[in-house]
C-alpha cells in the first residue's frame, strides 16, 4: 500500500514538450490535456480552455519513473530528510511513487513504528509512498520480525537493507514467514566475512592507494545463496544495488531456472567504476563499491536484457 497528502487533481495542457513514451512508442513534439488528474488527450494542438497552460518548450514529459529504493531518513533523522522533503524531491526528479528503507533509527520493526510513518505520510507525502519493514529485529540478524502484523499494517516488503542477514538459516526462515504474507524480501547481499566493512572496490586501484579491498565475490557469493534458499523454498527475492559481473551472472541463471527474482542496480554504478575513487572524494565510497569497468559493463547489458 502507498499514502500520500490530499491533493486536488489538476486541469493542465502541457505545450511544447517533447513526449516520450517508449511503451506506446511515442517520441514526438505534442501536446496533452490532463482533465482532473488524468491524461485525456495527447495531439499535435489541443486547446486549452480553462485549463492551466504549462509551457515545456526544451523538456522531455515522460510516464514517471517508481524509485523502489529510497532512504528518507525518517524516524530519527529528520534534519537529513522528511517524509515531506523527500517526496517533494521525488516528484521534482519525475517520481509518481517511491518505497522507503527501514534502516532509521528507530528501525521500522514493530506496527507501532509504521503506523506512525503512514500517519505522517497522509499528511505530508507529495506522491505515494510506501514503507518496507526490518526483516529482523533492530535489523540485528537475530530475530524475525513479526512479517504478518507488519504485512496488515502496511508494509509492501521486508528489507534488513544497510546490513546483510548474515545467517542463512535465519533467512530461510524469513523466506517462509514472508512467502505467508505475499510480500518480497529486498535484500542487501554481503558476505561481512569478506567484505571487512570496505567502500573500495579490491582490485588495483584499492591496491594502489592502500585501501582494504572489497572483492565482488563478498557479494555474488552472498547472493548465490539467497537466489539458492529462494529457490529451494519458492520464495520471492528483490537483489538490491547489484555491483558486480558475477551476481548478475547468478540473477540471469536463477531467473532461467524458474526463481522469482528480481534485481536492481544505482545509476552511480551504471555510470563509475571505482577509477573514481582515485579523487579520494569521500562521496565515492560506498556500500557496495563501486567496481570495475567489466562489471560496469555487466550492468548495463543486464539493465538492457531486462535482468535488471
Ligand atoms: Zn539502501
Amino acid at each position: 500500500m502507498l499514502w500520500q497528502k490530499e491533493l486536488p487533481a489538476a486541469d493542465l495542457v502541457i505545450r511544447g514538450a517533447r513526449v516520450l513514451d517508449p511503451v506506446e512508442g511515442i517520441d514526438a513534439r505534442l501536446e496533452v490535456r490532463i482533465d482532473a488528474g488524468t491524461i485525456a488527450e495527447v495531439a499535435e494542438r489541443i486547446d486549452a480552455n480553462e485549463h492551466r497552460v504549462v509551457e515545456a518548450d526544451g523538456l522531455i514529459l515522460a510516464p514517471a519513473f517508481v524509485d523502489p529504493h529510497v532512504h528518507l531518513r525518517t524516524p530519527g533523522r529528520e534534519d537529513e530528510e522528511t517524509i515531506a522533503s523527500g517526496t517533494a524531491a521525488a516528484a521534482a526528479g519525475g517520481y509518481c511513487a517511491i518505497l522507503a528503507m527501514p534502516n532509521t533509527d528507530p528501525v521500522v520493526d514493530s506496527a507501532v513504528t509504521l503506523a506512525a510513518l503512514v500517519e505522517t505520510a497522509r499528511r505530508e507525502a507529495e506522491v505515494p509512498v510506501g514503507f518496507l519493514a526490518a526483516i529482523t529485529r533492530g535489523q540485528r540478524g537475530e530475530e524475525l520480525t513479526e512479517m504478518g502484523e507488519l504485512a496488515d499494517s502496511g508494509a509492501v516488503a521486508f528489507s534488513d537493507d544497510g546490513v546483510p542477514v548474515a545467517s542463512a538459516g535465519l533467512m530461510r526462515r524469513a523466506l517462509q514467514y514472508a512467502s505467508t504474507t505475499d510480500r518480497p524480501l529486498a535484500l542487501h547481499c554481503e558476505e561481512p566475512t569478506l567484505s571487512h566493512g570496505g567502500h573500495v572496490h579490491e582490485g588495483r586501484v584499492a591496491a594502489e592507494l592502500g585501501f582494504g579491498g572489497y572483492p565482488s565475490v563478498a557479494e555474488s557469493v552472498a547472493v548465490e545463496r539467497d537466489l539458492s534458499l529462494a529457490g529451494y523454498e519458492r520464495g520471492r527475492v528483490h537483489v538490491l544495488h547489484l555491483s558486480a559481473a558475477e551476481s548478475v551472472d547468478a540473477l540471469r541463471r536463477a531467473r532461467v531456472a524458474g526463481v522469482t527474482a528480481s534485481g536492481e542496480a544505482t545509476p552511480h554504478h551504471l555510470v563509475l567504476t571505482d577509477d573514481a575513487v582515485r579523487s579520494l572524494d569521500p562521496n565515492v565510497k560506498m556500500n557496495p563499491p563501486l567496481r570495475a569497468e567489466q562489471d560496469r559493463l555487466a550492468l548495463l547489458e543486464a539493465l538492457r536484457d531486462g535482468t535488471i
